[in-house]
């Protein structure tokens, strides 16, 4: 049985960043950008105007001024103004040669050809040639996990096929004979199982992509047939049979498979009997089947590793601090190290811990809302006390 902290150093000092690949605009949300992205113009590529409203020169406010044209975004008025002129302009248009200012049409009357604006101190109300962003400047740096924001501005900046990680691509294996699927109704000592469902979505938070799934029972042969059966590959997890009872065959599996294990067994609470095993770039994780189990070890073990094969980042989860809601009930102090399944609230403006009706690690509806994990200290916790915590998107 190793610490947790050194199987998480043995996952990360393992794990090796995805290659680049080129993907198109649509399919980027989520991937992690590898080459940073640079503005391949001036933005605004003119001076344009900020307002609907009149082109003219500053100079000329308080006299009547004549209307000479008129300027609408993606069209140009290409004649110059000259003294006691305006041209009628739309916001994102150019700026006309000769015009120095844009007066909002709301502070405008105007009859016929001719306004009359007030010459108030104002602003220009021109967007400069340039101001957001010049050319060759960074739009988005690499490393960037791209968002809609990200997206609209490698759009803006022509980059349609930007170079980023591949989702890392997972197959789970579904062990245990006592299982069915969740839309049968589980007879005599059967359950339904929950994990895949728990998996599936846990990996789309994640940035993976399932691309393959299996139910095999209790059998190693029907495994590593189902494994051999999968597309190529970058993560195995297999829920369930992590342990050493008669009917876990995670870890024989794994063997037969040539993967070498790093560890079988760590010191946490819930999710002791979990092994982690490699294959070249390829990585397996066995996880303990029960429901919590699978949440806990997944944030702390399984999440790090997709974040590195995305990103290169060898860290740890994050943490942030906390206070315990009042009247939070926490399992006493046991030899292994705990992290309980929480919810976190902003409360207050800070976060607020609240535990969850957790009956066992058994319980996957007792998860129903958890969105962090609570490091118990090796004595009791002082309700008082500020917590560090995991967050667990
Ligand atoms: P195991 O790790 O295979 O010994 O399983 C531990 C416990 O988790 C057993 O009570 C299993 O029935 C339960 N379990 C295993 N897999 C699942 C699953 N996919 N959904 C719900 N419970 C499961
Ligand atoms: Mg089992």
């Amino acid at each position: 049985m190793i610490p947790a902290d050194d199987a998480l150093r043995i996952v990360l000092d393992r794990t090796k960043q995805l290659a680049p690949v080129r993907v198109p605009l649509a399919s980027a949300l989520g991937r992690v950008l590898r080459v940073a992205a640079r503005a391949d113009a001036d933005s605004p590529p003119f001076d344009a105007s900020a307002m609907d409203g009149y082109a003219t020169q500053r100079a000329d406010l308080g006299q009547p001024l004549r209307v000479i044209g008129e300027a609408q975004a993606g069209g140009a008025f290409t004649g110059s103004l000259k003294t006691g002129e305006c041209v009628r302009i739309f916001t994102g248009a150019p700026v006309p040669a000769g015009a120095d200012c844009v007066i909002k049409q709301e502070e405008v009357t105007r009859e016929g050809d001719v306004i009359r604006v007030q010459a108030l101190d104002r602003p220009t109300f021109i967007r400069r040639r340039g101001e957001n962003r010049r050319t060759g400047d960074i739009v988005v740096p690499a490393g960037t996990t791209l968002g809609p924001a990200e997206l609209a501005a490698l759009a803006a900046s022509g980059v349609t096929q930007p170079e980023v990680t591949a989702a890392p691509r997972c197959v789970h294996l579904l062990t245990g004979n006592e299982l069915v699927a969740p839309e049968r109704t589980p007879a005599g000592a059967q359950i339904r199982d929950s994990n895949s469902a728990l998996i599936a979505a846990l990996l789309a938070r994640h940035g993976a992509e399932l691309t393959g799934h299996a139910r095999v029972g209790d059998t190693l042969a029907a495994a590593r047939t189902a494994v051999e059966t999968f597309a190529s590959h970058e993560v195995l997890l297999i829920s369930g049979g992590a342990s050493v009872g008669d009917h876990d065959f995670a870890r024989p599996l794994l063997k037969v498979l040539g993967y070498e294990l790093h560890f079988e067994e760590i010191n946490l609470r819930p999710g002791r009997p979990l092994v982690f095993a490699s294959r070249g770039t390829q990585y397996a994780f066995a996880l303990p089947g029960n429901p919590v189990s699978h949440w806990v070890t997944f944030h702390l073990f399984v999440a790090p590793l997709l974040r590195k094969l995305q990103t290169g980042l060898d860290a740890a989860p994050p943490r942030l601090t906390g206070r315990l809601a009042p009247g939070s009930k926490f399992p006493p102090p046991d030899a292994r190290r705990t992290y309980w399944p929480c919810r976190a609230t902003i409360v207050n403006g800070g976060h607020e811990l609240t535990t969850l009706p957790l009956a066992s690690s058994g319980d996957s509806s007792g998860l129903v809302g958890a969105n962090a994990l609570l490091p118990l200290p090796a004595n009791s916790l002082d309700p008082a006390q500020t917590v560090e915590f995991i967050p667990c998107p």
